[in-house]
């Protein structure tokens, strides 16, 4: 071991400084500052380089990430920012949004002996920031053009990801999305300061460069027919998803005043792309917000209604704070800017006011029958009445598979996920076998780097595919 190995002795672990709340609220830039190139490095240098990193086997993805942060103390960038694509299509976009405590970092060596783990996330996101501010640009020199042609329904990070990895086994790729923007749930779905939109447009520059051929503001099934897709190109890939809002079924959910977390998003993300002000919907100053749900959604439509110049805004969860979903660092970050938590109680109904509008809602404290998440149930007498001018519903989503997909073959598990890989087919192939799928329309609503993950193997797959049964699938840096 050199002098080196022990660097995490004397450096503490050191993100990169968040803008001062006071600021932070005032606007929706991302919140994380930037590393001073000296900074990376030594933060890099606290790996331990463990000989068993767990840090990749938590890492969906499974990242080589001991190997470029290696890259990073030699000041190699443009190595490290090669490396980090070889196995991640959107690595600067898992640097940001991925909840680092619950993957690579929570499994970080140093973090289990209690020394804080390496800062993986803002280091990946940092190098290749840093590599595209200098020019750096995947190499696809090598690539050999095959003449095959393939279609992607959902520019989302799975459609974005088959799309990567389509080029660089020379296959042409167009990608269709109903949205006039790409990125899926990364532009209309997380706000701006976990994700500012400029990001993804410099993805989408950095993927047109490599040859993909975006066709936006098309829907398929109602634009262009599914057929159309199959007699046009050799295969498709389908990362449309899942956008089936869950209902809590709470009485007075019709109530003005009531919204759903994912129409309340897109309308602020979208005004904000067309600097448009501020509509009705979104005016929220002076008004008591409730937020119902303790996933990372909440979390959004928390920070957003602070943003927006809630008077106050309280997020209930009906279990205890340990058995929230959701990432520690968004709740944190929903603490520092004020929300008031509310945990072990469960909205039992949404109350009226004169005018009609909610004004309340009504909830009942929990207990949790093992201390963990198990059975609930509800405290005798323990009724009370949340003062509520906004309420927004984050109960989360289920897969919502287009009606085209199923009449053409593609099946679907009983919660409606499509079912991939069965009885024999090549990982990620549906039942039709011209048809891929991937991301959150066959896993249920999940994480960015899931979703890059399954776009990233069903391209591997469709390349076999189209390549002959046992031909490897060639993947430039
Ligand atoms: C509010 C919110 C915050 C989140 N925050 C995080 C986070 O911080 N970290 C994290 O890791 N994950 C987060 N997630 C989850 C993450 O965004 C998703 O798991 C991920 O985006 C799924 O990727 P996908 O490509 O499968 O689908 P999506 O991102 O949903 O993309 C699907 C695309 O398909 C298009 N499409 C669908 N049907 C059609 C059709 N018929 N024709 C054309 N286009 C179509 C849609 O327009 C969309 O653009 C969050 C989710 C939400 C809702
Ligand atoms: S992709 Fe996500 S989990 Fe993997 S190393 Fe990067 S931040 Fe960690």
């Amino acid at each position: 071991m050199s002098a080196k190995d022990f660097r995490f002795l004397d450096l503490p672990r050191q993100p990169p400084r968040t803008v001062p709340v006071a600021i932070r609220v005032l606007g929706y830039g991302e919140i994380a500052g930037d590393f001073m190139p000296p900074e990376a490095s030594g933060q890099a240098e606290r790996c331990l380089d463990c000989g068993n990193p767990y840090c990749e086997w938590e890492c969906p993805v499974h990242n080589y990430i001991p190997n470029w942060l290696q890259l990073v103390q030699e000041n190699r960038l443009f190595e490290a920012a090669t490396l980090m694509h070889a196995t991640n299509p959107l690595p600067e976009i898992c640097g940001r949004v991925c909840p680092q405590d619950r993957l690579c970092e929570g499994a970080c060596t140093l973090e289990q002996g209690d020394f804080g783990a390496v800062t993986i996330g803002s280091i990946e996101r940092w190098v290749v920031d840093e590599a595209f501010r200098q020019g750096w640009r995947p190499d696809l020199s090598g690539v050999r053009e095959t003449g095959r042609r393939v279609a992607v329904v959902g520019a989302g990070p799975a459609g974005l990801a088959c799309a990567d990895r389509l080029r660089r086994a020379g296959i042409a790729v167009d990608v269709f999305d109903s949205q006039r923007e790409i990125g899926g749930l990364l532009t209309f779905g997380i706000p701006p300061f976990k994700l500012d939109k400029q990001v993804v447009r410099t993805r989408r520059a950095v993927l047109e460069g490599m040859g993909v051929n975006f066709r936006l503001g098309v829907e398929i099934g109602r634009d262009l027919a599914f057929e159309q897709l199959l007699e046009d190109y050799d295969a498709v890939f389908l990362g449309t998803g899942a956008y089936r809002f869950v209902d809590g079924g709470l009485p007075g959910r019709q109530l003005d005043g009531v919204y759903d977390a994912l129409p309340f998003l897109i309308a602020n993300v979208d005004r904000l792309l067309d600097d448009a002000p501020v509509p009705p919907m979104l005016d929220l100053r002076g008004k008591h917000v409730v937020v119902l749900g303790g996933g990372d959604t909440g979390m959004d439509c928390n920070r957003t209604s602070i943003r927006l110049g809630a008077a106050s805004v309280t997020c209930v969860y009906r279990r205890d704070e340990a058995s929230m979903p959701g990432s520690a660092r968004e709740v944190n970050y929903s603490k520092e800017e004020g929300v008031n938590f509310l945990f072990n109680r469960q909205p039992l109904e949404l109350l009226a006011g004169e005018d009609g509008r909610v004004r309340a809602v009504r909830v009942v404290r929990t207990e949790q029958a093992d201390g963990g998440r198990g059975a609930l149930s509800h405290v005798e007498g323990s009724e009370t009445e949340l003062r509520a001018d906004v309420v927004i519903q984050a109960f989360g989503f289920r897969p919502s598979p287009p009606s085209w997909s199923t009449t053409h073959g593609v099946e679907l598990d009983q919660g409606g996920r499509m079912r991939v890989g069965q009885g024999g087919a090549l990982p990620f192939q549906t039942a039709h076998p011209k048809v891929f799928a991937g991301g959150d329309n066959v896993r249920g609503a999940d994480l960015v780097v899931r979703a890059v993950h399954d776009g990233r193997e069903a391209a591997a797959s469709i390349a076999r595919l189209l390549a002959g049964a046992e031909a490897p699938v060639g993947c430039a840096a």
